[in-house]
């Protein structure tokens, strides 16, 4: 599932693209991917692209936005026209190696046709959405009403944490951190990345966490987080940069999916273990 550092990624990556152009028109492919609470679409030009969580919000003229979720295998991909690649100096009919391949693919759920490209909305699992909903409706809507604080912000400290930790005390230091009512953006792969860089188990009950550990979960977190954005996000199964090139994180990840591999830090080998049944990964010395 894309985490902050893919949809950070994409937003950016729409964000070079989009801005200015008018939507000319939208093919749905799949009528339960688009929810609309709000008129036409057509016409509308594109302003402004955000992240909020794992959620990207595109503001349209007129006063609407679109609030999109990748949910598990959601892909934002753009092709821009021939002109526009040439005005703009784009790889135009010259994707990399690992592009995704031909668009529309099969996956292909909403196409978004713009006055200087096209946009693709594909979702293999079909469990991503997007919503066109009127601007002011966007902090009501239930996912974004229920989100946590943003890992970069001035309030994700370690008090803040603290104070998360204290409240909960059975739970498990990786489902707070998964939690995306406490801090958004952290899934199961940074989970594992960033207890690794603060060195604490993922087992470890919150109730076992002194403020020192959490002091580091917190600086580990704002840093596993940067350098997945440096590296455009992880690529191991379906995410894609809206460009249809992998992210390239997944060479840089220190404990996630390297089960029985040599840790990159002690040599010790990495144990994948289940937690919450989600496979977990850690070096069982440098984290305990
Ligand atoms: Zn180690």
């Amino acid at each position: 599932m894309p985490e902050l550092p893919e949809v950070e990624t994409v937003v950016r990556g729409l964000g070079k693209h989009l801005i200015g152009q008018a939507i000319k028109d939208i093919d749905i492919r799949n009528k339960d991917s688009y929810k609309t609470t709000t008129r036409e679409i057509k016409g509308l030009k594109v302003t402004k692209i955000s992240r909020r969580g794992k959620g990207v919000i595109i503001n349209l003229s007129k006063n609407v936005s679109l609030l999109i979720h990748l949910k598990m295998t959601g892909q934002l991909i753009y092709m821009p026209t021939k002109e526009q690649a040439l005005k703009k100096r784009l790889n135009f009919g010259h994707p990399t190696n690992d592009f995704t391949g031909e668009m529309p693919s099969k996956h292909t759920r909403i196409i978004f046709h713009l006055s200087g490209g096209t946009l693709y909305f594909n979702d293999q699992r079909k469990f991503g959405w997007v919503k066109l909903l009127p601007t002011e409706k966007t902090n009501e809507d239930s996912f974004i009403k229920n989100l946590g604080i943003e890992p970069f912000s001035k309030e994700f400290t370690t008090e803040f944490l603290w104070s998360v930790i204290k409240r909960r005390p059975k739970s498990n230091i990786k489902a707070t951190l998964l939690d995306q009512s406490v801090v958004v953006g952290v899934g199961n792969i940074y989970a594992s990345e960033i207890l690794f860089s603060a060195g604490v188990n993922p087992h470890k009950k919150n109730n076992q966490l002194n403020k020192e550990e959490t002091k580091r979960i917190v600086a580990g977190t704002k840093q596993v987080l940067k350098k997945g954005i440096k590296y455009s996000g992880t690529s191991i199964l379906n995410y894609r940069t809206p460009e249809g090139s992998q992210g390239k994180m997944q060479n840089h990840l220190m404990v996630y999916s390297r089960d029985k591999l040599p840790c990159r830090t002690c040599k010790t080998i990495i144990k994948k273990t289940q937690l919450d049944s989600r496979g977990t990964y850690c070096c069982p010395k440098c984290q305990r």
